[in-house]
């Protein structure tokens, strides 16, 4: 009892602590909240008898955060492109630096030479038409969800959108496409079986009541064997709107991934309006594109339902530099020549090895991940390692405070595979140094 006492008035001050000049500079760049938070968190370790008093400073200085924010960059070894959970794309530096330079004040809405007010987003609108020139008219919204809820609550309220037994996709996270687009008070019609719909399925089921034909990619499942799908140019003869949701964002036809669905490909087959993301294989922010007839883009673009789905100027800034700028990083990964995979696996491999690491350069194979492309395997490299360094590899003292980012990769037969396609060749020194801090 009495040791308690001692201890408690051995404990700090609070105002003392603050004045710890690391803690007023983290002060200055995070505000006070996040800081005394960490104050008062050592103070209890403290009395708790978990730390000295006299290290309450050092405890406090060192489990201050990195940032504001709690999110913490990753390095996506899992060798899934296009990983839900850790983001989907990752943007170009040139997307970062536009999403840096449209953070404070910017002419999202402003014409600067003649001094009023201008059409929101028309830098990144005119990019997008550019990029899909079969377009007529396009217009953006939060994400491939919202565009299909726009599509459907613009154009087929209170009437049926027909769509193939096939294609009545769960998104993701118990998210199911019809129940989303019933959200929107249109009737769901359902036509053909599970593994077979042909275009006389969609034929019978044409009406006064139809809003519009909705062709889905199944871009998270297969259906093989004894299959039949009509094809969006079968659907378009059938003389009424046919919607059609690639999902991924390939605006051209990719030769890696010839099953993967396109824009320009789906539109001049014949696709009124054709839907998709901005964070899958487009590599860019999440956003929803809507691309297709200039009458209906207008008819959605005016909608009550635009403004409760309009993006943000971070999105229109990253979105306008992913398809004016450079290469998108997804794509780069897409592009990756499997030798030079390999051949980086290696050098990581032997540096590490060298460093007294237990670690080897494995053949593996990645995977487009959520964004499309279902069952196709990716040839790819990877380093293994002990699976004891994953849990310390996600989350370092290092990582907290900035020093490296969170690595995770995935754990196969016993071992952490750290999988190179989809890491930047540019982070492989961070990578490296992420393991040897891990292991060290
Ligand atoms: C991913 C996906 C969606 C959902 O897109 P979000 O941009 O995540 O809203 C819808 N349809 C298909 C076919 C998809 O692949």
């Amino acid at each position: 009892m009495v040791a308690l006492v001692d201890v408690r008035r051995l404990i700090p001050r609070t105002d003392a602590v603050l004045a710890d000049p690391r803690l007023t500079s983290a002060q200055q760049r995070l505000g006070k909240p996040l800081v005394l938070a960490a104050v008062r968190q050592a103070q209890d370790q403290a009395r708790a008898g978990d730390i000295e008093p006299s290290a309450v400073a050092d405890t406090a200085a060192a489990a201050i955060p990195a940032g504001a924010a709690s999110l913490t960059p990753v390095i996506n070894a899992t060798g899934v492109l296009l990983h839900t959970n850790l983001g989907r794309a990752p943007l170009s530096p040139a997307a970062r630096a536009a999403v840096q330079a449209a953070a404070g004040c910017t002419d999202l809405e402003f014409d600067l030479a003649s001094g009023t007010r201008g059409r929101r987003g028309r830098g990144m609108l005119a990019a997008l038409s550019a990029a899909v020139p079969d377009a007529e008219a396009v217009h953006v919204v939060n994400n491939n969800a919202a565009a299909l809820v726009l599509a459907a609550t613009a154009l087929a309220t209170g009437r049926e959108i027909v769509v193939s037994r096939g294609e009545l996709i769960e998104i993701g996270d118990g998210f199911r496409l019809p129940a989303l687009l019933e959200s929107t008070g249109a009737r769901i019609r359902e036509v053909g079986t599970t593994n077979r719909t042909t275009a006389g399925d969609y034929a019978d089921a044409v009406g006064p009541q139809t809003g519009f034909l909705l062709k889905v990619h199944p871009s998270n499942y297969r259906i093989e064997g004894f299959t039949a799908s009509a094809s969006v140019a079968d659907l378009a003869a059938l003389g009424v709107p046919v919607v059609g949701d690639i999902g991924s964002g390939l605006l051209e036809p990719h030769p890696l991934l010839p099953d993967e669905p396109d824009a320009a490909t789906w539109l001049r087959a014949g696709a009124a309006l054709v839907t998709a993301s901005g964070d899958k294989l487009l590599g860019g922010p999440q956003a929803g594109l809507l691309l297709g007839r200039s009458d209906l883009i207008g008819q959605l673009a005016r909608h009550p339902l635009a403004r409760a789905l309009r993006v943000d100027k971070l999105t229109v800034a990253a979105l306008e530099a992913t398809l004016a700028g450079p290469l998108s990083p997804v794509a780069e990964a897409l592009a990756a020549d499997p030798a030079e995979l390999r051949d980086r696996s290696e050098r990581m491999a032997d540096r590490l090895t060298a460093a007294g690491v237990d670690a080897r350069s494995v053949v593996a194979e990645g995977a487009v991940g959520g964004g499309g492309a279902p069952g196709v395997g990716l040839p790819s490299a990877a380093v293994s390692l002990p699976a004891a360094l994953a849990p310390v590899l996600r989350a370092g003292d290092a990582v907290r405070r900035g020093a490296t980012p969170a690595v995770v990769g995935r754990i196969d037969d016993g071992r952490l595979l750290l999988d190179l396609h989809a890491v930047a060749p540019a982070d492989d020194g961070v990578l490296c140094a992420a393991v040897l801090a891990a292991a060290g």
